[in-house]
Protein backbone atom coordinates (compact mmCIF):
# COMPACT_ATOMS: atom_id res chain seq x y z
CA UNK A 1 0.00 0.00 0.00
CA UNK A 2 1.26 2.89 -0.73
CA UNK A 3 2.29 5.33 2.16
CA UNK A 4 1.37 9.02 1.93
CA UNK A 5 2.64 12.10 3.51
CA UNK A 6 1.22 15.44 2.51
CA UNK A 7 4.14 16.13 0.65
CA UNK A 8 3.94 12.82 -1.66
CA UNK A 9 0.41 13.67 -2.40
CA UNK A 10 0.84 17.65 -3.30
CA UNK A 11 3.62 16.37 -5.70
CA UNK A 12 1.07 13.09 -6.91
CA UNK A 13 -1.43 15.66 -7.21
CA UNK A 14 0.92 18.16 -9.25
CA UNK A 15 2.11 15.37 -11.33
CA UNK A 16 -1.71 15.06 -12.52
CA UNK A 17 -2.00 18.59 -13.23
CA UNK A 18 0.65 19.00 -15.27
CA UNK A 19 0.25 16.02 -17.49
CA UNK A 20 -2.78 17.13 -18.32
CA UNK A 21 -2.36 20.74 -18.77
CA UNK A 22 1.12 19.26 -20.87
CA UNK A 23 3.14 21.87 -18.66
CA UNK A 24 6.76 22.59 -20.01
CA UNK A 25 9.32 19.60 -17.76
CA UNK A 26 11.06 22.89 -16.57
CA UNK A 27 7.73 24.44 -15.27
CA UNK A 28 6.73 21.28 -13.17
CA UNK A 29 10.67 21.19 -12.24
CA UNK A 30 10.40 24.32 -10.81
CA UNK A 31 6.78 24.04 -9.63
CA UNK A 32 7.83 20.86 -7.77
CA UNK A 33 10.09 22.47 -5.30
CA UNK A 34 9.67 25.77 -2.86
CA UNK A 35 11.56 28.98 -3.60
CA UNK A 36 12.71 29.17 0.06
CA UNK A 37 12.27 27.13 3.13
CA UNK A 38 13.85 28.70 6.41
CA UNK A 39 14.68 26.24 8.88
CA UNK A 40 14.72 28.35 12.57
CA UNK A 41 15.48 26.79 15.83
CA UNK A 42 13.15 28.56 18.14
CA UNK A 43 14.41 28.62 21.92
CA UNK A 44 12.57 30.06 24.61
CA UNK A 45 12.73 30.31 28.47
CA UNK A 46 9.81 27.81 30.04
CA UNK A 47 7.77 29.02 32.73
CA UNK A 48 9.96 26.55 35.15
CA UNK A 49 12.82 28.84 33.87
CA UNK A 50 14.33 25.51 31.94
CA UNK A 51 14.86 25.99 28.31
CA UNK A 52 12.72 25.33 25.93
CA UNK A 53 14.25 24.21 21.97
CA UNK A 54 11.16 24.10 19.40
CA UNK A 55 11.61 23.24 15.49
CA UNK A 56 10.29 25.67 13.23
CA UNK A 57 9.97 26.25 9.27
CA UNK A 58 8.85 28.69 7.25
CA UNK A 59 7.92 27.66 3.83
CA UNK A 60 7.33 29.62 0.51
CA UNK A 61 6.44 28.01 -2.05
CA UNK A 62 6.25 30.55 -5.39
CA UNK A 63 5.38 34.23 -5.34
CA UNK A 64 4.72 35.01 -9.06
CA UNK A 65 1.31 36.18 -8.95
CA UNK A 66 2.08 38.23 -5.56
CA UNK A 67 3.75 38.10 -2.02
CA UNK A 68 3.66 35.20 -0.08
CA UNK A 69 0.33 34.33 1.79
CA UNK A 70 -0.29 31.01 4.40
CA UNK A 71 -1.01 30.67 7.84
CA UNK A 72 1.28 29.42 10.94
CA UNK A 73 0.38 25.69 12.61
CA UNK A 74 1.72 24.91 16.07
CA UNK A 75 1.32 20.89 16.29
CA UNK A 76 3.47 18.07 17.71
CA UNK A 77 3.54 16.59 14.35
CA UNK A 78 4.06 18.88 12.53
CA UNK A 79 7.28 18.40 9.79
CA UNK A 80 8.78 20.47 6.78
CA UNK A 81 7.39 18.20 4.77
CA UNK A 82 3.97 18.93 5.69
CA UNK A 83 4.71 22.59 5.55
CA UNK A 84 5.75 22.75 2.11
CA UNK A 85 2.79 20.41 1.24
CA UNK A 86 0.52 23.19 2.49
CA UNK A 87 2.80 26.06 0.78
CA UNK A 88 2.29 24.34 -2.50
CA UNK A 89 -1.32 24.25 -1.92
CA UNK A 90 -1.71 27.65 -0.86
CA UNK A 91 -0.13 28.62 -4.20
CA UNK A 92 -3.00 26.89 -5.97
CA UNK A 93 -5.45 28.35 -3.87
CA UNK A 94 -4.56 31.57 -3.99
CA UNK A 95 -4.41 31.61 -8.12
CA UNK A 96 -8.09 29.71 -8.17
CA UNK A 97 -9.58 32.25 -6.18
CA UNK A 98 -7.96 34.50 -8.23
CA UNK A 99 -5.89 36.67 -5.39
CA UNK A 100 -2.59 38.56 -5.79
CA UNK A 101 -0.77 35.92 -3.67
CA UNK A 102 2.09 33.17 -3.91
CA UNK A 103 1.58 30.41 -1.15
CA UNK A 104 3.42 30.12 1.82
CA UNK A 105 3.31 27.91 5.38
CA UNK A 106 4.84 28.10 8.61
CA UNK A 107 4.84 25.29 11.29
CA UNK A 108 6.57 25.01 15.08
CA UNK A 109 6.60 21.86 16.31
CA UNK A 110 5.25 21.71 19.58
CA UNK A 111 2.09 21.03 21.85
CA UNK A 112 0.32 24.05 22.18
CA UNK A 113 -2.20 22.27 24.60
CA UNK A 114 0.48 21.48 27.15
CA UNK A 115 2.44 25.09 26.97
CA UNK A 116 1.22 28.33 28.75
CA UNK A 117 -0.32 31.40 27.17
CA UNK A 118 3.28 33.38 28.39
CA UNK A 119 5.11 30.20 26.75
CA UNK A 120 3.18 30.60 23.49
CA UNK A 121 3.33 34.14 23.19
CA UNK A 122 7.25 33.81 23.58
CA UNK A 123 7.37 31.14 20.94
CA UNK A 124 5.60 33.39 18.64
CA UNK A 125 7.87 36.16 19.29
CA UNK A 126 11.05 34.68 18.68
CA UNK A 127 9.66 32.62 15.85
CA UNK A 128 8.94 35.91 13.75
CA UNK A 129 12.20 37.42 14.88
CA UNK A 130 14.06 34.44 13.54
CA UNK A 131 12.26 35.32 9.87
CA UNK A 132 11.64 39.18 10.38
CA UNK A 133 13.75 39.31 6.99
CA UNK A 134 11.48 37.40 5.24
CA UNK A 135 8.33 38.40 6.30
CA UNK A 136 6.21 41.86 5.32
CA UNK A 137 3.37 43.08 4.06
CA UNK A 138 4.78 42.62 0.47
CA UNK A 139 6.93 39.82 1.04
CA UNK A 140 5.04 37.42 3.24
CA UNK A 141 2.05 37.77 5.35
CA UNK A 142 1.03 35.01 7.74
CA UNK A 143 -2.31 33.67 9.24
CA UNK A 144 -3.72 31.45 11.63
CA UNK A 145 -3.88 27.87 10.94
CA UNK A 146 -3.98 24.44 13.37
CA UNK A 147 -3.78 25.69 16.84
CA UNK A 148 -3.21 29.38 15.95
CA UNK A 149 -5.36 31.49 16.03
CA UNK A 150 -6.63 35.75 16.06
CA UNK A 151 -4.19 36.35 19.38
CA UNK A 152 -1.46 34.55 17.73
CA UNK A 153 -1.63 36.76 14.89
CA UNK A 154 -1.86 39.98 17.61
CA UNK A 155 1.29 38.58 18.94
CA UNK A 156 3.03 38.43 15.12
CA UNK A 157 1.75 42.25 14.53
CA UNK A 158 3.20 43.34 17.40
CA UNK A 159 6.59 41.70 17.26
CA UNK A 160 6.50 42.70 13.74
CA UNK A 161 5.71 46.29 14.18
CA UNK A 162 8.21 46.88 17.21
CA UNK A 163 11.27 45.58 14.84
CA UNK A 164 10.06 48.08 12.54
CA UNK A 165 9.99 51.02 14.48
CA UNK A 166 5.89 51.90 13.60
CA UNK A 167 2.33 49.87 13.72
CA UNK A 168 2.42 47.36 10.68
CA UNK A 169 -1.03 45.96 10.57
CA UNK A 170 -1.11 44.71 7.27
CA UNK A 171 1.80 42.85 8.14
CA UNK A 172 -0.76 39.73 9.29
CA UNK A 173 -4.30 38.76 8.74
CA UNK A 174 -6.50 37.03 10.75
CA UNK A 175 -5.79 39.90 13.85
CA UNK A 176 -8.48 40.35 16.61
CA UNK A 177 -10.88 43.79 15.02
CA UNK A 178 -9.43 45.93 17.11
CA UNK A 179 -6.20 45.87 15.96
CA UNK A 180 -6.99 46.04 11.88
CA UNK A 181 -8.35 42.39 11.71
CA UNK A 182 -11.80 41.87 9.14
CA UNK A 183 -15.31 42.03 10.27
CA UNK A 184 -16.06 37.96 8.60
CA UNK A 185 -12.42 36.80 8.79
CA UNK A 186 -12.95 34.39 11.91
CA UNK A 187 -16.02 32.44 10.27
CA UNK A 188 -14.80 33.04 6.40
CA UNK A 189 -13.23 29.42 5.78
CA UNK A 190 -16.34 27.99 6.88
CA UNK A 191 -18.47 30.05 5.09
CA UNK A 192 -16.61 29.31 2.26
CA UNK A 193 -17.12 25.71 2.95
CA UNK A 194 -21.06 26.19 3.65
CA UNK A 195 -21.36 28.47 0.09
CA UNK A 196 -19.64 25.67 -1.99
CA UNK A 197 -21.50 23.23 -0.34
CA UNK A 198 -24.73 25.16 -0.78
CA UNK A 199 -24.12 25.30 -5.22
CA UNK A 200 -23.05 21.80 -4.83
CA UNK A 201 -26.30 20.70 -3.25
CA UNK A 202 -28.56 22.85 -6.27
CA UNK A 203 -26.33 20.78 -8.67
CA UNK A 204 -27.57 17.75 -7.70
CA UNK A 205 -30.69 18.90 -6.69
CA UNK A 206 -30.61 18.18 -2.59
CA UNK A 207 -33.05 20.64 -0.45
CA UNK A 208 -30.25 22.07 2.05
CA UNK A 209 -33.55 22.15 4.64
CA UNK A 210 -33.06 19.17 6.90
CA UNK A 211 -29.75 18.12 4.55
CA UNK A 212 -27.76 15.85 6.98
CA UNK A 213 -23.95 17.11 7.61
CA UNK A 214 -21.17 15.31 9.60
CA UNK A 215 -18.29 17.43 10.60
CA UNK A 216 -14.74 16.14 11.47
CA UNK A 217 -12.55 18.37 13.68
CA UNK A 218 -14.63 21.20 16.12
CA UNK A 219 -12.11 24.01 15.80
CA UNK A 220 -12.41 26.90 13.60
CA UNK A 221 -13.11 25.80 10.75
CA UNK A 222 -15.44 22.65 11.88
CA UNK A 223 -17.53 24.46 14.21
CA UNK A 224 -18.21 27.86 12.37
CA UNK A 225 -18.64 25.46 9.49
CA UNK A 226 -21.69 23.21 11.46
CA UNK A 227 -22.59 26.56 13.02
CA UNK A 228 -23.32 28.60 9.35
CA UNK A 229 -24.81 25.05 7.72
CA UNK A 230 -27.04 24.61 11.09
CA UNK A 231 -28.55 28.53 10.38
CA UNK A 232 -28.70 27.38 6.11
CA UNK A 233 -31.42 25.07 7.44
CA UNK A 234 -28.98 21.68 7.68
CA UNK A 235 -29.70 19.23 10.28
CA UNK A 236 -25.97 18.38 12.02
CA UNK A 237 -25.67 14.93 12.98
CA UNK A 238 -22.43 13.97 14.30
CA UNK A 239 -19.13 16.14 15.11
CA UNK A 240 -16.13 14.76 16.24
CA UNK A 241 -12.49 16.74 17.90
CA UNK A 242 -9.06 14.95 18.52
CA UNK A 243 -10.54 12.51 21.56
CA UNK A 244 -13.58 11.56 19.40
CA UNK A 245 -16.96 12.14 18.22
CA UNK A 246 -20.46 12.13 18.96
CA UNK A 247 -23.43 11.19 16.99
CA UNK A 248 -27.33 12.32 17.23
CA UNK A 249 -29.69 11.78 14.46
CA UNK A 250 -31.96 14.42 15.51
CA UNK A 251 -29.65 16.87 15.37
CA UNK A 252 -27.13 18.83 17.09
CA UNK A 253 -26.98 22.43 18.18
CA UNK A 254 -23.96 23.59 17.14
CA UNK A 255 -23.69 26.67 19.73
CA UNK A 256 -24.06 24.30 22.45
CA UNK A 257 -21.98 21.75 22.12
CA UNK A 258 -19.20 24.23 21.30
CA UNK A 259 -20.25 25.48 25.31
CA UNK A 260 -19.86 21.76 26.16
CA UNK A 261 -16.51 21.03 24.44
CA UNK A 262 -15.26 24.66 26.32
CA UNK A 263 -16.46 23.19 29.33
CA UNK A 264 -15.01 19.70 29.57
CA UNK A 265 -12.19 19.85 26.87
CA UNK A 266 -13.74 17.84 23.99
CA UNK A 267 -17.19 17.62 22.43
CA UNK A 268 -17.74 13.57 23.62
CA UNK A 269 -20.09 13.16 26.40
CA UNK A 270 -22.46 15.02 25.23
CA UNK A 271 -26.40 14.69 26.23
CA UNK A 272 -28.56 12.22 24.10
CA UNK A 273 -25.74 11.89 21.47
CA UNK A 274 -23.76 8.11 21.29
CA UNK A 275 -19.98 8.41 21.32
CA UNK A 276 -18.54 7.31 17.75
CA UNK A 277 -14.75 7.38 16.77
CA UNK A 278 -13.41 9.39 14.02
CA UNK A 279 -13.48 6.89 11.22
CA UNK A 280 -17.00 6.05 12.22
CA UNK A 281 -17.46 9.58 12.19
CA UNK A 282 -16.33 9.76 8.51
CA UNK A 283 -18.43 6.76 7.76
CA UNK A 284 -21.53 8.19 9.13
CA UNK A 285 -24.52 7.95 6.87
CA UNK A 286 -25.14 11.72 5.59
CA UNK A 287 -25.81 13.85 2.79
CA UNK A 288 -22.60 16.53 3.47
CA UNK A 289 -19.31 15.62 4.92
CA UNK A 290 -17.30 18.42 6.37
CA UNK A 291 -13.82 17.07 6.75
CA UNK A 292 -11.98 20.11 8.82
CA UNK A 293 -8.98 18.52 11.00
CA UNK A 294 -5.61 17.25 9.97
CA UNK A 295 -4.69 15.31 6.25
CA UNK A 296 -4.67 12.15 5.20
CA UNK A 297 -7.95 11.09 6.49
CA UNK A 298 -10.11 9.70 3.54
CA UNK A 299 -7.90 6.73 2.02
CA UNK A 300 -7.90 3.67 0.15
CA UNK A 301 -8.78 1.27 2.95
CA UNK A 302 -12.20 3.73 3.85
CA UNK A 303 -13.17 5.44 0.66
CA UNK A 304 -15.60 3.43 -0.77
CA UNK A 305 -17.30 3.29 2.73
CA UNK A 306 -17.57 6.99 3.14
CA UNK A 307 -21.70 7.64 2.23
CA UNK A 308 -22.13 11.53 1.61
CA UNK A 309 -23.58 12.50 -1.15
CA UNK A 310 -21.28 15.65 -0.80
CA UNK A 311 -17.71 15.81 0.63
CA UNK A 312 -16.66 19.96 1.17
CA UNK A 313 -13.19 19.85 2.27
CA UNK A 314 -12.25 22.16 5.12
CA UNK A 315 -9.18 20.88 6.06
CA UNK A 316 -5.68 21.00 4.36
CA UNK A 317 -5.19 17.41 2.07
CA UNK A 318 -7.62 15.30 3.82
CA UNK A 319 -8.52 12.58 0.75
CA UNK A 320 -5.23 10.76 -0.80
CA UNK A 321 -5.38 10.23 -4.76
CA UNK A 322 -6.49 6.70 -4.44
CA UNK A 323 -9.76 7.75 -2.63
CA UNK A 324 -9.76 10.36 -4.92
CA UNK A 325 -10.36 7.90 -7.64
CA UNK A 326 -12.43 5.87 -5.55
CA UNK A 327 -15.17 8.95 -4.88
CA UNK A 328 -15.18 10.15 -8.09
CA UNK A 329 -15.77 6.57 -9.33
CA UNK A 330 -19.05 6.01 -6.54
CA UNK A 331 -20.56 9.47 -8.16
CA UNK A 332 -19.43 11.38 -4.78
CA UNK A 333 -19.19 15.25 -5.35
CA UNK A 334 -15.81 15.80 -3.78
CA UNK A 335 -15.01 20.04 -3.31
CA UNK A 336 -11.38 20.27 -3.16
CA UNK A 337 -9.57 22.15 -0.34
CA UNK A 338 -7.86 24.36 -2.79
CA UNK A 339 -11.13 25.47 -3.60
CA UNK A 340 -13.67 24.65 -0.78
CA UNK A 341 -11.63 26.18 2.34
CA UNK A 342 -10.20 29.48 0.33
CA UNK A 343 -13.06 31.34 1.97
CA UNK A 344 -10.43 32.09 4.50
CA UNK A 345 -7.48 33.61 2.68
CA UNK A 346 -9.94 35.23 0.38
CA UNK A 347 -11.00 36.93 3.46
CA UNK A 348 -7.51 37.76 4.40
CA UNK A 349 -6.86 39.01 1.20
CA UNK A 350 -9.62 41.64 2.14
CA UNK A 351 -8.25 42.12 5.87
CA UNK A 352 -4.99 42.94 3.96
CA UNK A 353 -6.57 45.60 1.31
CA UNK A 354 -8.81 46.95 3.97
CA UNK A 355 -5.16 47.67 6.00
CA UNK A 356 -3.43 48.90 2.92
CA UNK A 357 -6.08 51.55 2.57
CA UNK A 358 -6.45 52.48 6.15
CA UNK A 359 -10.19 51.24 5.52
CA UNK A 360 -12.86 49.12 7.55
CA UNK A 361 -15.73 47.45 5.79
CA UNK A 362 -18.93 46.35 6.91
CA UNK A 363 -19.68 42.74 7.50
CA UNK A 364 -22.58 42.54 5.01
CA UNK A 365 -19.66 44.19 2.32
CA UNK A 366 -17.28 41.63 3.68
CA UNK A 367 -19.39 38.46 3.21
CA UNK A 368 -20.96 39.55 0.24
CA UNK A 369 -17.72 39.88 -1.62
CA UNK A 370 -16.94 36.56 -0.05
CA UNK A 371 -19.80 35.11 -1.78
CA UNK A 372 -19.50 36.74 -5.02
CA UNK A 373 -15.37 35.44 -5.55
CA UNK A 374 -16.04 32.11 -4.38
CA UNK A 375 -18.76 31.21 -6.15
CA UNK A 376 -17.25 32.45 -9.20
CA UNK A 377 -14.19 30.15 -8.32
CA UNK A 378 -16.91 26.94 -8.17
CA UNK A 379 -18.31 27.44 -11.35
CA UNK A 380 -14.59 27.94 -12.75
CA UNK A 381 -14.08 24.47 -11.40
CA UNK A 382 -17.01 22.76 -11.78
CA UNK A 383 -17.62 24.08 -15.81
CA UNK A 384 -13.74 23.03 -16.24
CA UNK A 385 -14.40 19.77 -14.47
CA UNK A 386 -17.83 19.12 -16.79
CA UNK A 387 -15.29 20.07 -20.19
CA UNK A 388 -12.38 18.02 -19.11
CA UNK A 389 -14.55 15.04 -17.87
CA UNK A 390 -12.99 14.88 -14.75
CA UNK A 391 -13.50 15.28 -11.19
CA UNK A 392 -13.10 18.55 -9.04
CA UNK A 393 -9.97 18.43 -7.36
CA UNK A 394 -8.29 17.85 -11.43
CA UNK A 395 -10.12 20.87 -12.62
CA UNK A 396 -9.17 22.60 -9.90
CA UNK A 397 -5.78 22.15 -10.00
CA UNK A 398 -5.20 22.28 -13.36
CA UNK A 399 -6.75 25.93 -12.98
CA UNK A 400 -4.22 26.88 -10.04
CA UNK A 401 -1.32 25.12 -11.72
CA UNK A 402 -1.93 26.95 -15.04
CA UNK A 403 -2.39 30.03 -14.27
CA UNK A 404 0.78 30.39 -11.87
CA UNK A 405 2.61 28.42 -15.13
CA UNK A 406 1.48 31.37 -17.04
CA UNK A 407 2.67 33.84 -14.75
CA UNK A 408 6.07 32.01 -14.82
CA UNK A 409 5.76 32.22 -18.86
CA UNK A 410 5.42 36.05 -18.40
CA UNK A 411 7.77 37.18 -16.17
CA UNK A 412 10.18 34.97 -17.85
CA UNK A 413 13.51 33.61 -15.52
CA UNK A 414 15.62 36.33 -14.12
CA UNK A 415 18.98 36.63 -14.59
P1 LIG B 1 -8.19 24.47 14.94
O1 LIG B 1 -6.94 24.31 15.68
O2 LIG B 1 -9.07 25.60 15.28
O3 LIG B 1 -9.07 23.11 15.05
C1 LIG B 1 -8.59 21.84 14.75
C2 LIG B 1 -9.61 20.83 15.21
O4 LIG B 1 -9.24 19.52 14.74
C3 LIG B 1 -9.74 20.71 16.73
O5 LIG B 1 -11.11 20.57 17.08
C4 LIG B 1 -9.02 19.41 17.04
O6 LIG B 1 -9.51 18.77 18.20
C5 LIG B 1 -9.33 18.62 15.81
N1 LIG B 1 -8.39 17.52 15.59
C6 LIG B 1 -7.04 17.51 15.72
N2 LIG B 1 -6.57 16.29 15.46
C7 LIG B 1 -7.63 15.52 15.14
C8 LIG B 1 -7.78 14.16 14.77
N3 LIG B 1 -6.72 13.35 14.69
N4 LIG B 1 -9.03 13.71 14.49
C9 LIG B 1 -10.11 14.53 14.59
N5 LIG B 1 -10.03 15.82 14.96
C10 LIG B 1 -8.80 16.30 15.21
O7 LIG B 1 -7.77 24.49 13.38
P2 LIG B 1 -8.58 25.09 12.16
O8 LIG B 1 -8.08 26.45 11.89
O9 LIG B 1 -10.04 24.86 12.37
O10 LIG B 1 -8.04 24.17 10.96
C11 LIG B 1 -8.63 22.91 10.64
C12 LIG B 1 -8.24 22.53 9.21
O11 LIG B 1 -8.68 23.54 8.31
C13 LIG B 1 -6.74 22.39 8.97
O12 LIG B 1 -6.51 21.36 8.04
C14 LIG B 1 -6.36 23.73 8.38
O13 LIG B 1 -5.19 23.65 7.60
C15 LIG B 1 -7.59 23.99 7.54
N6 LIG B 1 -7.78 25.40 7.18
C16 LIG B 1 -7.91 26.37 8.14
C17 LIG B 1 -8.12 27.68 7.75
C18 LIG B 1 -8.37 28.78 8.75
O14 LIG B 1 -8.71 29.88 8.34
N7 LIG B 1 -8.25 28.55 10.04
C19 LIG B 1 -8.17 28.02 6.39
C20 LIG B 1 -8.05 27.01 5.44
C21 LIG B 1 -7.87 25.70 5.86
Amino acid sequence: MTHHTALTVALKQLKIAAEKLDLDPGIHEILKKPKRSLIVSVTIKMDDCSIGVFNGCRVQHWDVRGPFKGGLRYHPNVTLDDVTALAMWMTWKCAIADLPYGGAKGGISCNPKKMSQGELERLTRRYVSLIFNYLGPHRDVPAPDVYTNEQTMAWIMDTYSQLKGYSVPESVTGKPIEIGGSEGRVCATSRGVALCAREAAKILKLNLKNATVAVQGYGNVGYNAASIMHSMGCKIIAVSDSSGGICCPDGINPDEVRAHKLKTGSVINYKNCTNITNAELLETKCDILVPAALQNQIKKDNADKIRAKIVAEGANGPTTPEADKVLYERGTCLIPDILANSGGVTVSYFEWVQNLTREHWTLEEVNKKLENKITKAFYDVYNLSKKEESDMRTAALMLGVGRVAQAIRTLDLWP
